[in-house]
Formats: C-alpha cells, structure tokens, sequence
C-alpha cells in the first residue's frame, strides 16, 4: 500500500477528506485529526434484516424501511415557524402496498436528498398525523435501487445539519482506507484484551465502521466502551496515589480533650454506623496523609454528628476546621444546631463558655460588614475552632491562623473546582469530607468520585417513625379535599406542614425550574396523540406564591399561621420564615425546595407536594425525609395531575413504593439522562465521554476499575504501557483545561 494512503491518528483531517470537508467537520465537531474521526462512532446502524413493509408498520414502535420517493413537497408551517417537508415513499419491499409519508422539520437536506424516483432506507417511529400513517423526522440512508439494499448494516452518525451522516459515513469510508495495524498501536493492553475478548484497535476500528453484521459493530463499540473506561479509570487511580504522595498533617486529637467532653454530654448512643464511620475517618485523620473522604447516609442518618466528632479531634490536635453549606439557610441551621449539640463547649473564650471550649462562628454573605470583619479577625488569629458558612468561606479576604479540616455538607451542590479552592486555604492540605445525603450507586460513585474514599451510614437513628408515601389525585376533587383536611388535621394535632411547589411565581426562571428534564426523545413532529395525554388538561404548575394566598385565604385553615419560604426572599425573610416553623408558631409552610436539604424541624410531621411529577426520585425521596424526625410517623402525599398509567407516575409509584435510598437511587439513575447523572459540575471528565453510559456500562466500568489498579499496582505500573500512558496524559490535559475554563 502506498504511502500517501495510509494516515495516522494523527494526520490531519484535510490530508484524508480534502479541506472542504475537514473545515465543515471541525466546524460541527471540533475534529482536527484521522483519529478524531475514526472515533466518532455511529450512534446505531440500520440492518436490512429488519426492514418492515409499510403494510406491517407497528403503530408507536421504531421501524425501518426501503421505498421509493413518489412525492417531495416543502411547505411553510402555518402555526410555529419554520418549513415542513412532506416526502411521500412507496414500498419497494413488497407488492407496493400502501405508501407512507416522511415529514421533516426544516428538513433543506432531506428536500435536496429525496428527489421523486430516489430509493433511501428509512428509519423512525412510526406515528399518525392526519389519520395517515408517518414517520416523523426519519433517519435515511440513500440506496442505489432497492436490489442494492447492501447486506451490511449502514452506520448512522451523530450529526449536524451541515455535516449530516451521509457525508460523515463517506469521510469516514475514505480514513478507514488508510487504517493499519501498524500505524494505530492499541492503548488497551494486550493481556486485558485477551481477558475480555475484545478486538484489536486496528480491526475495531474496520469493524465499527463498517461492520458485516449489527452484532460486530456493536462488539466493536463495546471494546471502545471499555477503552473508555480504562482510561477513566487509570486516570483516577493515579489522581489517587498522586493525592496520597502528598503531605498533610497528622490531627490525632487528644485523650482528655473536648471531643471526650462533647462524646460524655451526647443524648443517645451513636448508630453502628456512625461508630464504624467515625473509626474510619478518626484514623484518616490522624495519618500524615490528606484525607479525602465521601460520608454518604440518608436524611436523618445522623452526619452531622459524624462531622462533628471529626472537627472536634482536629480541635484537640490544635487546628481549625470549616464547614461549608450550599445554602444560607442551612449554614444558619448548621450554625445553629451545632451550637446547640456542643451548649458550653461551643462557647469558648465567652463569658458563659466552657474554659476547655471552642469557639463556633457563622460566616455568609449577607452578614453586616462589621460583624463579618469581628469573624474574620477570629478567624485568622485562630480563636474559632469552627466555621461554618456558604461559599463566602471561599472569598480571598478569609484567612485561617491553621485550617486542619474542611467539612463539605451537601456535596453535590458544589464543584469539584470550589471544594480545591477551600482545601487551598491550608498551609498542608487539610483533610476533607464531604457530606452528602444522595445515596450514590457505587457505579458513579467510582465514576464520578472515584478520588474518594467512602463511608456509608446505612442505618437512621433507632426511634425513627416511618414515614408512609401516598399519591393523590388532583384531577380528582375527592383527593383533593382529603388532602386539605389531612393537613388541618395534622395542625389540630399540634404538628406541622410542608406544601411544597415547584415554583415560586407563574414565570418561569431559571432557580425554580425542576431540574430534571424528562426526555422525550426531542421529536419536533412527536407523536404526542399516542400517548394518550394530550387530551387532558395539565394546569401550570403550582407556585409558592399562590398557594401561600390560598391557602391563608381557606376558610379549613382559618387561625392557623401560614408561613412562605423560597429563594428568592432575602436572608432576613428566610430566617425569620424559618424560625416561625421551627418554632411552631407557623402551621404550614409553603415552600420550594429550598426545604431540600439539611432542615430539622421535629414537629413536622405531613408533607405534600404538589406536582409532585416535577421533581426526580432522589429529590422526592430527600423532600420526604423533611417529616417524622421527632419519633412521629410521617405522611407525604405526591398530588400530581398525572393519570394513572402515565409513564411519569412511575416515578412517583416508586417513591411510593420504598424508603430504600440506594433502591431509589438506581431509579433515579435509570431514569435520568446521562448529563444529569454525572451533573457538569461534578464530573471529573464529563465532557470526555463519548460513548461511555455510566447506567448502562456499570459492568465494564467496574471490570476497568479493577484492571486499573492492577496496572498501578504491578511492576513498572503504567509506564510499562506507553500508549495506555499517553492516551490517560492527553485525557487528564483536556480534563485539566475544562476544569480550568470552567472555574
Ligand atoms: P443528616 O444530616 O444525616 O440528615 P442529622 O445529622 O441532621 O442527619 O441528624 C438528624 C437528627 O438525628 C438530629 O436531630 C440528630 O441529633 C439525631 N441523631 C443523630 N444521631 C443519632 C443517634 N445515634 N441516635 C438518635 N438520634 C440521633
Ligand atoms: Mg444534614
């Protein structure tokens, strides 16, 4: 084979497609390289074997097709903006039964494509528009006439208008020309290779291509898939020995020090949990290592405690410690509560303080300058043993006398990039835990945070009352009213309410949106009569402030105080709302979320949530664990408008249905789109994965863990497999300049 055929990962695009082309791909997709082509991968491939005759078109299901073009019409849309192409096809499969229409949204290529006369393969979900069979938005192949319907399955691109799958599939056919075994080493070692049985990168590559057979391309894409993970995982496995090379200083506490104190003065006796989790973080702590420690338990597993106990030995070591609330609310609450649990202790330096105590202070954003700059000073100078506040504690002007450990609550409201800029703030490194009450499935857990070390609390504190789940109706007025009267009846019996909504007002912003995003697969054209929802009346979403009128305005709630919390009131109004809840004094609260995380309040013992399908699995579950903390059961209704046998109510029956966190946590996990899996801020390499699916790949993620640290571990480590080396290098660069753009 001649030279000028053969290109490397790294030849330029335009010397294999010509600059035309490379310029359109890398306007589309950013690639530069043969490489970065050969591993654009084809989303799915279309297999003649499974071509349907229009005749037999299964209503609602994926279908693909080979017909002939008879009509192409494009036209302007009467109602949104926009053209809609009409393409009308006849079968060419059979006797020509029966034809089909195509529509495309803006479809300009399809129009120029699909020429009267010209056969294609067709792919879509087959819908009804107009009492006529259609497929929306179809994915097309052209074929030279329908006898040519190659035996090979045709790869399909992710792709942009410019740059539509078609032309990917012939830039690609022209690179894969010049693929050879010698000129693309494989980065997967040859033992691992053999251990999984998967294909050889050169052959791979030919395969995923252009595979003979469905199932050989998706071999194919499988062996990328664990390409992909090993890569993940070797990174992380060196970001972990990199981490542990580096030197921290040892906080062993004392024996007589205000840990004992605060341990003797402790109400109830600690949950096995929280013994074995506060074993393995008093030991990390006093090693001269950093320690970098994920505690994860549900609501009202008791981390707080856990944390405590934690900042109370780096105390006795002579060193301060932070903690970090993703809300002012909750540092408040925080503020607060460990005040309270430390009494005297928590008092040091004060006139009715403990001589043996600390001192705890409370730094936010919206404190009086003057009252922020007395922290400041404290804080610097080393007489507060323990600060909590929002991410305030990250601004420059806050200096520790000797930060020995940062507490992080709620982790997964922050970054990757704010937890470092804490941590930065030691002269050593300080050790770390983060806090978080999503119970993580272990496979994202090793994906995502796979840096940390975990400690679970799988237990909740003996004399908790369980908490019962129920769905409410609310196109049913008989529900409806129950629900009320439910909540009247909670206040006769001197407890308290939540009503949470999804919104704040009837416009919509950005910080109260749900943050979960249902797809439904993106069809401009969706076949949304199918369904069989679009016939009822989904009122808008319920808001804070409209409940809050009506329900004070409800002659069943009279002389009961309602109180409004969300998080768009100021600090004062927050904390004063807050206080009037935790106090009693309010009977019901209408709130956002904002009661999500971390809110105490014992009393409280009913929760309703309104549309409640407007919220993810995890979300609820969490909004739940708000109720019967004081050892009185618990009742939540999830009120939705949804009707039974809706594909969301799922949700809310799973909700329902179980109070296991890690059971709830897989839902959630199935259901979410990968994006929301891993969340953009949290992810280490988010952006790098191409076709790797945490949900779906958990098997091959665990399986390249494990050959990971083997790599680590064995002699010569990763250096012994300099292609493996360099492709995990040039990801954690790219890794690294996300990172960076992104803080
Ligand atoms: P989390 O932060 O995990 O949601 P908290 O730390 O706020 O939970 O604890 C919830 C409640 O349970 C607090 O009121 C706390 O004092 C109490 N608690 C914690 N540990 C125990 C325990 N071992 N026994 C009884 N109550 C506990
Ligand atoms: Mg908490």
């Amino acid at each position: 084979m001649p030279d000028s055929t053969s290109f490397c990962p790294d030849t330029p695009l335009r010397n294999a497609v010509g600059d035309k082309s490379a310029v359109s791909v890398h306007k589309a997709f950013g690639y530069e390289t043969c490489g970065d082509l050969l591993h654009h991968f084809p989303r799915r491939y279309l297999d003649v074997g499974e071509l349907t005759r229009i005749e037999e078109l299964p209503l609602g299901e994926a279908a693909t097709i080979v017909a002939r073009v008879v009509t192409s019409e494009q036209r302007r849309m009467q109602r949104r903006k926009g053209m809609l192409l009409q393409v009308t096809v006849e079968d060419e499969l059979g006797q020509a039964h029966g034809r089909l229409t195509m529509t495309f949204f803006n479809g300009y290529k399809a129009a120029k494509d699909l020429a009267p006369g010209t056969v294609a393969m067709f792919s879509g979900k087959v819908g009804i528009y107009r009492h006529a069979l259609q497929l929306a938005q179809p994915e097309y192949a052209l074929l030279e006439t329908a006898d040519d319907a190659e035996p090979r399955p045709i790869p399909i691109y992710p792709a942009t208008a410019a740059v539509p799958s078609q032309a990917l599939r012939a830039m690609v056919a022209m690179v894969l020309a010049g693929v050879d075994a010698g000129a693309y080493p494989d980065p997967v070692p040859g033992f691992l290779r053999a251990k999984h049985q998967l294909p050889e990168l050169a052959r791979a590559l030919h395969a995923v291509h252009a595979p003979e057979t469905v199932a050989q391309g998706e071999a194919a894409k499988n062996r990328f898939r664990y390409e992909e993970a090993l890569v993940l995982q070797m990174a992380l496995a060196e970001r972990r020995a990199h981490r542990f090379r580096q030197p921290a200083t040892a906080r062993v506490g004392g024996v007589d020090g205000i840990l004992n104190r605060f341990e003797d003065s402790l109400p109830f006796t600690l949950t096995p949990g929280q013994v074995t989790a506060g074993l393995e973080i008093s030991a990390d702590l006093a090693r001269d290592r950093p320690m970098n420690r994920l505690l994860q338990g549900e609501v009202g597993s008791g981390k707080t405690v856990v944390a405590l106990r934690a900042m109370l030995q780096v105390i006795d070591s002579g060193a301060q410690t932070a903690l970090m609330a993703p809300t002012e609310v909750l540092a408040q609450q925080h503020y607060a509560s460990i005040s309270r649990m430390l009494g005297p202790l928590g008092r040091g330096g004060q006139l009715d303080g403990d001589p043996d105590g600390t001192r705890v202070d409370l730094l936010t954003g919206s404190m009086p300058a003057a009252r922020r700059k007395e922290v400041l000073l404290r804080v610097a100078s080393g007489e507060t043993g323990i600060v909590i506040g929002t991410h305030a504690l990250l601004s420059e002007n806050v200096f520790f006398a000797e930060l020995g450990l940062v507490v992080v609550d709620e982790q997964h409201r922050f970054g990757v990039e704010q937890r470092d800029t804490l941590r930065a703030k030691g002269k050593l490194q300080p050790h770390m835990l983060v806090m978080t009450a999503t119970p993580i499935p272990r496979t994202v857990a090793i994906t995502a945070f796979g840096d940390l070390e975990i400690s679970s609390l799988a237990e909740l504190p003996s004399g908790r009352a369980p908490i019962s789940t129920y769905l409410a109706n609310l196109y049913d007025e008989r529900y409806r009213e129950r629900m009320f009267a439910l909540m009247r009846e909670e206040v006769d019996k001197g407890h308290q309410v939540y009503l949470v909504c999804p919104r704040i007002t009837e416009q919509a912003s950005e910080e109260d949106m749900s943050p979960l995003a249902v797809d439904d697969g993106g069809e401009p054209l969706s076949t949304g009569q199918l369904a069989g929802t679009s016939d009822i009346p989904t009122p808008s979403k319920a808001t804070v402030e409209e409940m809050f009128e009506r329900i004070s305005a409800m002659d069943l709630f009279s002389g009961i105080r309602v109180g409004m919390l969300h998080g768009r009131m100021a600090a004062e109004q927050k904390a004063e709302a807050m206080s009037g809840f935790e106090s009693g004094e309010t009977g019901i609260l209408v709130s956002t979320t904002v009661i999500e995380v971390g809110v105490d309040v014992h009393n409280a013992t009913a929760m309703v949530i309104l549309d409640a399908d407007s919220f993810g699995v995890s979300q609820l579950h969490q909004l739940r664990g708000r109720v019967g903390r004081g050892g009185l059961p618990g009742i939540c209704l999830l009120a939705t408008w949804l009707p039974p046998g809706h594909p969301s109510r799922r949700r809310l029956e799973a909700v329902a249905a179980t109070t296991d966190g890690f059971e709830l946590a897989e839902v959630d996990l199935a259901e979410r789109r990968e994006g929301d899996v891993l969340g953009s801020r949290q992810s280490g390499g988010q952006n790098t994965l191409k076709i790797l699916r945490v949900v779906r790949d958990r098997r091959v993620i665990e399986a390249a863990r494990i050959d990971a640290e083997d790599i680590v571990a064995s002699i010569g480590g990763m250096a012994a497999h300099p292609e493996l080396r360099q492709l995990v290098h040039s990801w954690v660069d790219e890794d690294m300049q996300a990172f960076l753009e992104r803080g």
